[in-house]
């Protein structure tokens, strides 16, 4: 009879798993976390110091061989995640994006990037909202969190439930009816996480790779705030159909917003339009729009630049209170006219994957 996988088992032979020039391993230095034991299947994280991105790899591999030979596992899958306590810093240039594989990554029909300069505009508010929208029009979406510098997703859709494996892969969670993945399923806190660059890639691509993406037309991934390194290789190692930019009206000169269209342009990715959020404030006592940031900027920019204008949305307490509760606005109160301008947005980026053709080389599913 084949005895039962436990816990303690699988951490038992993850003791074997020993740092380099270090007798420690990373149960007893308290790095693995989250273990799921389903049919067969085990799952589990490991964060290792930033320092030893380079190992990450490996250690991946030493410590999923380690957990397949015991008796009765038919898969098992670890995800690589930063230290968090670590004082190192997290600065490492990733190489250089001539470098990178010519094989692209495309989890879905339509692969939308949707990005900031900077953090803190609404762009996650912004992306649930959009691929809700996208779900509730009858298209198969799903939606990565790929900011794993912090994660937002278990805050939009209200849970921080840890993922189930099969056959070797993540089942993404269900929010609504779209498929939903964040590193902030995986791991155990919300404490900040460094990253050096190498790690930053291995995560998001296992987030892409390593997940049973179901039959998508559209993947909307979440991408970390900016327009660097990380930024930049992820848009070269996915085929994507376009990007998203999202920018408040404050950001004047709108400098960090063109900094991400020079980036999806550097590397042929369309520009499907730019959306300006927190444009203005509708007074609630006296029902007046005021303009607080001099509404308009990303319209103009965008017409300067010509891309397109896919709309604006007001700063708004109710989006602020949906967003933040885990009920985002465009399912909770669908009725609500900034819910519909949220539609208004979905149905033009539909509207330009379905009329766009999209010539990428060396494309792989996987
Ligand atoms: P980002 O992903 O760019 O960091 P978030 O989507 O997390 O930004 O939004 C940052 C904060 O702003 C959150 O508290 C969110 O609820 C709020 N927020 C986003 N968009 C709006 C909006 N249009 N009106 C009011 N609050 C908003």
């Amino acid at each position: 009879m084949q005895s039962e996988i436990t816990v303690e088992k699988v951490k038992s032979v993850l003791k074997k798993v020993k740092y380099a020039h270090s007798k420690d391993n990373i149960v007893d230095d308290g790095d693995v976390s989250g273990i799921v034991i389903k049919n067969g299947h085990i799952g589990f994280s490991i964060e290792i110091d930033p320092s030893l991105a380079k190992k990450s790899d490996e250690m991946r591999r030493e410590a999923e061989d380690a957990v397949r030979k015991l008796s009765g596992v038919i898969s098992a899958t670890a995800i690589m995640t930063a230290h968090k306590n670590s004082t190192s810093e997290g600065t490492e240039k990733l190489s250089s994006p001539e470098k990178t594989s010519g094989k692209l990554l495309k989890p879905a029909k339509y692969v939308v990037a949707i990005a900031s300069g900077k953090g803190g505009v609404g762009k996650s508010t912004t992306s649930i909202n959009i691929a809700l929208a996208l779900k509730l029009q009858g298209i198969r979406v799903g939606i990565l969190d790929a900011d794993i510098y912090g994660p937002s997703l278990p805050r939009l859709i209200g849970t921080s439930r840890k993922p189930d494996y099969e056959n070797k892969k993540l089942i993404p969670l269900d929010a609504w009816g779209l498929q939903a993945m964040s590193i902030g399923f995986l791991v155990e806190s919300e404490s900040p996480m460094i990253w050096r660059g190498p790690m930053v890639m291995s995560a998001i691509e296992q987030m892409i790779r390593d997940v049973l993406w179901s039959d998508l037309d559209v993947l909307i991934i979440d991408l970390p705030p900016g327009t660097g390194d990380a930024q930049l290789t992820l848009s070269q190692r996915l085929a994507l159909s376009g990007a998203v930019i999202i920018s408040t009206p404050q950001d004047l000169a709108l400098i960090d917003a063109r900094k991400g269209l020079n980036m999806f342009r550097k590397v042929g990715v369309p520009i499907l339009g730019i959306v300006e959020n927190m444009s203005y404030f509708i007074c609630s006592d006296c029902g007046k729009r005021h303009d607080i940031f001099s509404t308009g900027g990303a319209q103009k920019e965008a017409a300067k630049l010509n891309i397109p204008f896919l709309g604006e949305i007001p700063l708004d307490i109710t989006i602020r209170q949906t967003s933040d509760s885990g009920e985002p606005i465009i399912t909770s109160d669908p009725e609500n006219k900034h819910a519909k301008t949220y539609f208004k947005i979905a149905q033009k980026i539909w509207g330009k994957l379905t009329n766009q053709e999209v010539k990428r080389p060396e494309i792989i599913i996987d």
